[in-house]
């Protein structure tokens, strides 16, 4: 699970990380107030960004740095009135309804500082770089020497001194090293505590000297958190976090009728039972030349209204040519799947090809099913194995 930036700074603020204050609005009248209100206490610059849940917002001109109350009216106006395109966005953008209108500082140097599970270590691991800011994809490509990494231990976590060999690695000097040595410690710690899965902070910036600050302050100005889903029934307060505006409407309407629905780029539209199942019916429908447009899992014990919604979502989708189902049932009934796919028929319509697998419990009784209805299904055929089924089905939408 994804939250907003403006989520992530007070997420940093409660774990003792210094960011800039700033206020979360929806409207470009509620900009110039928050506006007015930060300008009360003169900071060098004011930045209004765009809330979504994607990067690259600087870019694309969704990251603005102003100075007066005028000018956030101007980027507010601009931001909540055009749909964002960054190379993290789907191609048509995304809508912007959320501003953050926040103080800005001057910036002395960037720094990247990110928390995420390294799979092949097997261990959270702190990502660093001195060349934080907008090109970090850049650096990382290009010179993958300038990208640090350190294991966090996965009893004690991050010690202070790895935290403070990295300080120096990235060539913080004077005070910046203890100050970047807690908002470390404390980035680690709230990593584990809310069970994110990403804690990224880019940049991570150190800010000029000032009579408070002789060698600059180490401030967090940008922050991204993703979390386990799985960990969501332990970390109620991130859960109401979830803005279901951001979300993929297909897949939230899926999540609802506890299926899981994930959209793809092709043409022909999945229905199976089970994760494995569903990566095996993908690599075979490209064995043989065809590519899936999603794949919808009905899990173990869908019920028939939960399958009949499956086919509705599948069905709702323009890119659909095609629908295989390929259904193995152990304690899913094969005969739900055939009613589900009869009501569906009579609700909606297969206007495209259908091509049905099934197997397992209660196939005759399916079959059955399937037959009788056949006037109501002419898009339908049956296959006979998984291999058939996918040839059945990519003839059918080549
Ligand atoms: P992103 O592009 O979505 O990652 O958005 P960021 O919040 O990281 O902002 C992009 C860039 O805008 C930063 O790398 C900075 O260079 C600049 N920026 C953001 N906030 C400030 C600020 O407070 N002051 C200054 N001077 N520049 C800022
Ligand atoms: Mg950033």
């Amino acid at each position: 699970m994804k939250i907003h930036e403006y989520q992530a700074r007070a997420l940093l603020a409660g774990a003792d990380i210094p960011v800039p204050e700033g206020d979360m609005v929806t409207t470009v009248e509620d900009a110039v107030l928050a506006a007015d209100r930060l300008l009360a206490d003169s900071p060098p610059v004011i930045v209004v960004k765009a809330q979504v849940h994607a990067g690259g917002r600087g870019k694309a001109g969704f990251v603005k740095v102003v100075r007066t109350a005028e000018e956030v009216r101007e980027a507010a106006t601009f931001m909540l009135g055009n749909r964002m395109i960054s190379p993290q966005t789907p191609a048509e953008g995304l809508e912007v309804d959320r501003l953050l209108i926040a103080e800005g500082v001057d910036i002395e140097r960037e720094i990247y500082l990110a928390i995420t599970t390294d799979r092949e270590r097997r261990t959270n691991t702190l990502i660093a770089s001195a060349e934080g800011g907008v090109e970090i994809e850049q650096v990382a490509e290009e010179r993958p020497e300038a990208i640090l990494k350190v294991p966090m231990d996965p009893l004690d976590g991050l010690s202070a001194f790895q935290a403070r060999d990295l300080a120096f690695k990235l060539g913080l000097k004077g005070k910046q090293v203890r100050q970047f040595v807690g908002l470390a410690l404390n980035l680690a710690q709230l990593f584990l505590d809310t069970d994110a899965s990403i804690a990224e902070i880019n940049p991570l910036v150190v800010t000029p000297a000032t009579d408070a600050y002789p060698d600059g302050q180490v401030i967090a100005i940008d922050a991204k958190f993703n979390f386990d889903d799985n960990a969501m029934f332990r970390q109620q307060s991130i859960a109401e976090l979830f803005d279901p505006k951001e979300e993929d409407p297909d897949e939230l309407r899926a999540k609802d009728a506890g299926l899981s629905f994930v959209a793809l780029d092709g043409n022909i539209g999945c229905l199976v039972n089970g994760a494995g199942l569903a990566m095996s019916t993908m690599d075979i429908i490209k064995l043989h030349g065809g590519e899936p447009a999603n794949f919808l899992d009905v899990g173990g014990d869908a019920s028939q209204e939960a399958v009949t919604e499956a086919f509705r979502i599948i069905l709702g989708e323009k890119s659909v040519k095609g629908v295989l189902v390929n259904i193995f049932g152990g304690i899913m009934q094969c005969d739900r799947i055939a009613r589900a796919i009869v009501s569906a028929a009579e609700e909606v319509g297969f206007k495209v090809p259908l091509i049905v697998r099934l197997e397992g419990t209660n196939v005759e009784a399916a079959r059955n099913v399937l037959e009788e209805a056949q006037e109501r299904l002419p898009t339908m055929r049956t296959a006979t194995d998984l291999g058939d089924a996918a040839r059945k089905v990519c003839a059918a939408v080549a």
